[in-house]
């Protein structure tokens, strides 16, 4: 009870900040990166830091690798690498979302770099997530919502906004696709939130007349969603595509009434690093003010961004133009009936780097019907196995059993290239 009556407030701060202007006020958002970084002092790592006389630029930009390495010292929550670990794994292995350490609920993520990432998520931050996801992305509603959410994994953070009005309805991307029509049909959800990759065979589904849904609202997260797919799924679900831009790393952006991502700036700071010499690409270095168990201070992501400038719907807060980096292919094998089985990339990125935490990089290529590649790069000899039998687990879990996968000694992504890590060549 007490976590919705958090929600609530969070929910009503939001509004009044909206309302009042506030939001895009630039002393307000002062203020409160005075407050956060005033609290940074909890933190071992950045104990050196003094708000009164440091400066912002003085804290070190970090990446994933510094993340995790330094993590027992970045959080505040007395939460050691081996205890997040370890539950982290024993969810995923379950397929059990459930357990947490004192409230705080331990996310992992594969995202675009390749290695593995812990993320803490303490109760309030959770509250604080739910109330700016109804405020963006969801949309206020006196009556029922019935949301269907396509997920790898249903993290805490997702199914904290069920309540009354609200109703998530978690679908394992981890199950066969047509697993999940009948119960879709039967729901029958007013708001579908996928990636493309899963929005593009509910499409086809929708086409042939076996998905049955008309959902006022379609959502497209996590992977990169390119223009044509875009116009396809609004076209079939007879809808303005909104689009989320979050990963574990945070709530980044969400489209605006154009159509366009903004990012979160009344509580993100974004700094740039352009990548290019005409200086229009680049990665973006958060510090997510909301964060407090476990700072995101100066963070750099993989994604390349390209910039929009002056979007028709008058925010001030940075439009995005184009995201790359988290373009990945479906994989598409026949199983022991001789049926197409889909694996969503993000299954077979989860696969590879459960594996082995050393693991450093890695690709899947699929070849032909039957012949998938593997690259995998780490110090050590035993990771290649350890990937290789986990997708090979995974592919009999759809009783596929017909396929090899053969080795790769080097990378096959070309550096200037889209990075794509898994990819259909068989297309
Ligand atoms: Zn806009």
């Amino acid at each position: 009870m007490f976590f919705k009556i958090k929600i609530i407030y969070f929910l009503i701060k939001v509004k009044l900040e909206k309302l009042t202007g506030l939001y895009s006020s630039k002393w307000y958002k002062k203020i409160n990166t005075f407050f956060f970084l005033k609290n940074l002092k909890s933190s071992k790592f950045y104990e050196f830091f003094n708000v009164y006389s440091s400066n912002f630029f003085e804290l070190p930009i970090i990446n994933k690798s510094l993340f995790m390495e330094n993590f027992n010292a970045i959080n505040t929550c007395g939460i050691t690498y081996k205890q997040a670990s370890e539950i982290a794994e024993r969810s995923e292995l379950s397929r059990d979302f459930s357990p947490m350490i004192n409230n705080v609920s331990v996310g992992l993520s594969t995202g675009t770099s390749g290695n593995r990432g812990m993320f803490l998520v303490s109760e309030t931050e959770r509250a604080n997530w739910v109330a700016y996801m109804i405020d963006r992305v969801i949309g206020f509603s006196f009556t029922e919502v019935e949301i269907a959410f396509f997920l790898r994994a249903n993290n805490k953070l997702y199914e904290s906004a069920k309540s009354r009005k609200v109703s998530f309805n978690f679908f394992d991307i981890f199950q066969n696709i047509d697993s999940h029509i009948e119960r879709l049909n039967n729901l029958q959800p007013d708001i579908l939130i996928a990636q493309p990759s899963v929005l593009m065979v509910l499409s086809k589904k929708k086409v042939n007349g076996e998905l049955k849904i008309n959902p006022r609202k379609v959502i497209s997260v996590a992977e990169v969603l390119t223009n044509e797919d875009r116009t396809y799924f609004e076209s079939i679900f007879q809808v303005k595509l909104d689009e989320v831009y979050q990963c574990t790393e945070g709530f980044l952006a969400s489209s605006c009434s154009e159509g366009v991502l903004h990012f979160n700036e009344d509580f993100l700071i974004i700094e740039k690093k352009y990548i290019d010499e005409e200086r229009t690409r680049f990665h973006p270095i958060i510090t997510d003010l909301l964060r407090k168990c476990q700072p995101v201070v100066r963070y750099e992501l993989n994604d390349i961004i390209t910039e929009k400038k002056n979007c028709k719907c008058g925010s001030n807060f940075l439009a995005i133009e184009s995201i790359e980096g988290r373009s990945d292919d479906v994989i598409e094998l026949v199983d022991n009936e001789n049926k197409m089985v889909s694996i969503f990339p993000d299954i077979i990125r989860r696969e590879i780097v459960l594996a082995d935490e050393r693991i450093k990089d890695y690709a899947v290529i699929q070849k032909d019907n039957i012949t998938i590649m593997l690259y995998v790069e780490s110090d050590f000899k035993g990771s290649y196995l350890l990937a290789k039998s986990a997708l090979v687990k995974r592919f009999e879990v759809y009783n596929v059993i017909d396929f090899t996968i053969n080795k790769m000694d080097i990378s096959p992504h070309k550096i200037g290239d889209k990075k794509r890590r898994i990819k259909n060549e068989n297309k």
